[in-house]
């Protein structure tokens, strides 16, 4: 994800902003790390260069 996304991403249970920690990067693509919501402590991983913004109650329900 570009991390200009950082700007419109926000946590979709309370519309909080979202604090971005970086574990791997490549210039403004960020590929891996996590956005924590400060305001009710919901962590979403980016994997591959995509955020997962599923809340925490939908991860579980994957389609089989
Ligand atoms: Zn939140």
């Amino acid at each position: 994800m570009n991390e200009d996304l950082m700007d419109i991403l926000c946590c979709p249970l309370d519309k909080h902003e979202l604090e971005l920690a970086v574990e791997s990067r490549d210039d403004d693509e960020i590929l891996t790390g996590t956005l924590t919501c400060p305001e009710c402590g919901e962590v979403y991983p980016i994997e591959d260069g995509i955020p997962n913004m599923l809340p925490p109650d939908m991860r579980e329900e994957a389609p089989a």
